[in-house]
C-alpha cells in the first residue's frame, strides 16, 4: 500500500488508420500511429512508476537497462525510446507498454537462473512492443469501451477475490495478448536474445521455471503473475524448442550465471518497507509508521492500492485498508465525501480516537452490503479501514471488524526502524535438509518449500544435495 496520490486517467484522442507492422510485416487494423503509441506509453509509464513504484536499487536498474538496451538494439524497432525498469513489486511478472516501456518486477528476479533467462524474458516483452501487440490490444479494448477506470471504492467484485493492481487504472499493463501474440513474442524474443549474444535456451528455462512456480505456489488471489497476463498454450515450451535450436549458435552462449547469482544477494523478497509488510496476522508499515492486526486466520493481500483481508473459508466478509485522503480535511469530512461517492447511506457515526488518532467511525448501508468504516488520521494521511459484509453476514463480522479497527496504532521511530524486509541470501545445504525444512528453519517461512525448490531450479519432489550452495530467503 502506498501514499495518497491522485492520477489523471490516461485519455487520448485516437485516429483510425491501418499501419504496416514493423516486426511482422503484416498490415494491422491499428488505431495508433507510432507517435500516439509512444505518447500513450509515456503517460502510462509515469503512472506505473508512481503507482507501483520503482525498486530503489541503482545497480539493479542500471544492469537491467544495460541488458535491455543491447536487446532493443537487435530488435525490429531499435529507434523507439526504450526504457527498462525494475518495479518494486513482489509479484512474479514482466510487462510492456506500447512505445518501448518495459518492466520486470523485483519478484521475478530470484526465479531467473542466469542472465540468459533475464535477457529472454526482456526479449519476450520487447517483442510485444515491436510486434505492436499492446497497441493492437489497446485499440481493440478502447474500441469496445472497456478501458478500466480508476479504482472504485466498494465495488461488489471485491468479494470475488483479492483485488490486484489491474483494477487501479493500470489495466493497460495487464492486457491479455492471446495465443498467437504470445507465440510471436516467444519467437522474436529468442531471436533478439541470440542476436545480442545470450543463450536462447534461457527462454525455455525461464518458462519452465514459471510453470513450476505457479504449480508450486497454487493460486495466489489478486496478484497477476506472468502466466496469468501472458496466457499460453500448453505446447508453448515444446514449440519453442524449435526456435531455440534455430537461434542457437557459437555467438549466442552468454549466461553469466555466477555474476547473476551474486547480484541477487540482498535483493528484497516479498513486500518492501515502502509497501508495508504482512507479518503473521499483522500488517505493519514502517514508512507510513502504523500497524494493525487482522482477525486470526484471515488471508491478507497487500497491493499497491490497498490491503485486503478475507477469512480463509468462503464467507461474504472482507476488510480493506487504503489511504483515501491527506489530512487537510477532518476524518468526518473525508468520511462524508468518500461514502457519498460510494453511494452508501450512513446509519450511525461518531468522532472518536483510536490509540490517540483522530477517527470517525460509522456504519453504512449500500445496495448489496453493510460496511463498518473507520476514517483514521495518522501521519498526514487519512486511512479508510473498513469491514464489509452482506446484510445477512454483517452481524457475524461485527466483532472482528471492531477489534481490527481498534488495533490500528502508530509505530514509534524505533519500532519502525526494527522492521526489515526479507532478502535473498545463500546457504550451504547440510545432510538431512529438505526444501521444506530449509524454508521453515532457515527462512523462517518467508518462502514455502516448493517455491524454494523452484527458485533453485529444482522440482519440489527432489531433495537438495548436501554441500551445494543454494539461494534462500533470509528473514531477520
Ligand atoms: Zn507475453
Amino acid at each position: 500500500m502506498a501514499q495518497y496520490k491522485w492520477f489523471p486517467a490516461v485519455l487520448l484522442a485516437l485516429g483510425v488508420a491501418c499501419a504496416t507492422n514493423p516486426a511482422t510485416g503484416r498490415s494491422d487494423f491499428n488505431t495508433m500511429s507510432e507517435a500516439d503509441e509512444v505518447a500513450l506509453g509515456r503517460q502510462a509509464d509515469a503512472q506505473v512508476r508512481q503507482e507501483m513504484g520503482v525498486y530503489d536499487d541503482a545497480a539493479w536498474q542500471a544492469y537491467v537497462n544495460r541488458v535491455g538496451q543491447a536487446l532493443a538494439k537487435n530488435s525490429h524497432r531499435p529507434g523507439l525510446p526504450w526504457t527498462f525498469a525494475v518495479i518494486d513489486s513482489p509479484a512474479v511478472n514482466a510487462f510492456a507498454l506500447p512505445g518501448g516501456f518495459i518492466y520486470l518486477t523485483r519478484g521475478i528476479l530470484p526465479f531467473l537462473r542466469d542472465e540468459a533467462e533475464l535477457a529472454n524474458v526482456l526479449g519476450h516483452e520487447i517483442a510485444h512492443v515491436t510486434a505492436r501487440h499492446g497497441a493492437q490490444a489497446y485499440s481493440k479494448q478502447q474500441a469496445a469501451g472497456l478501458l478500466v477506470g480508476l479504482g472504485r471504492i466498494f465495488a461488489p467484485e471485491r468479494y470475488q477475490g483479492l483485488v490486484g493492481v489491474a483494477e487501479g487504472g493500470l489495466g493497460l499493463l495487464f492486457l491479455k495478448y492471446g495465443r498467437d501474440a504470445e507465440r510471436e513474442a516467444d519467437q522474436f524474443g529468442v531471436g533478439y536474445a541470440a542476436k545480442a549474444g545470450w543463450d536462447p535456451a534461457g527462454m525455455t528455462g525461464m518458462l519452465g521455471t514459471l510453470v513450476r512456480l505457479s504449480e508450486a505456489s497454487g493460486s495466489r488471489r489478486g496478484v497477476p503473475n506472468f502466466l496469468s497476463t501472458h496466457p499460453a498454450p500448453e505446447d508453448r515450451i515444446e514449440e519453442l524448442r524449435v526456435a531455440v535450436a534455430a537461434a542457437a549458435g557459437p555467438g549466442s552462449r552468454t549466461t553469466n550465471a555466477a555474476e547473476f547469482s551474486r547480484r541477487l544477494d540482498g535483493l528484497v523478497f516479498g513486500d518492501s518497507r515502502e509497501q508495508g509488510m504482512v507479518r503473521g496476522r499483522a500488517f505493519v508499515h514502517p514508512v507510513l509508521k502504523f500497524s494493525l492486526e487482522f482477525p486470526e486466520g484471515w488471508q491478507i493481500a497487500n497491493s499497491a492500492q490497498q490491503v485486503v483481508a478475507q477469512p480463509q473459508e468462503e464467507a461474504p466478509l472482507a476488510m480493506i485498508l487504503q489511504v483515501v485522503a491527506d489530512t487537510s480535511r477532518s476524518p468526518e469530512e473525508v468520511a462524508r465525501a468518500v461514502m457519498a461517492e460510494a453511494q452508501m447511506q450512513q446509519q450511525s457515526g461518531q468522532n472518536t480516537t483510536i490509540n490517540g488518532l483522530r477517527t470517525f467511525v460509522g456504519t453504512y448501508v449500500g445496495e448489496q452490503q453493510v460496511v463498518r468504516a473507520a476514517f483514521i488520521a495518522a501521519g498526514g494521511q487519512t486511512y479508510l479501514l473498513a469491514g464489509m459484509a452482506t446484510e445477512a453476514a454483517f452481524n457475524s463480522g461485527q466483532r472482528a471488524f471492531g477489534e481490527t479497527i481498534a488495533s490500528f496504532r502508530p509505530l514509534s521511530e524505533q519500532e519502525a526502524n526494527a522492521i526489515q524486509p526479507d532478502r535473498v541470501d545463500s546457504y550451504t545445504v547440510r545432510s538431512g535438509d529438505t526444501w521444506a525444512s530449509i524454508a521453515q528453519n532457515i527462512s523462517k517461512d518467508a518462502i514455502g518449500g516448493p517455491s524454494l525448490a523452484v527458485m533453485n531450479g529444482s522440482s519440489p519432489e527432489t531433495r537438495p544435495a548436501p554441500g551445494t550452495r543454494i539461494r534462500i530467503v533470509a528473514r531477520r
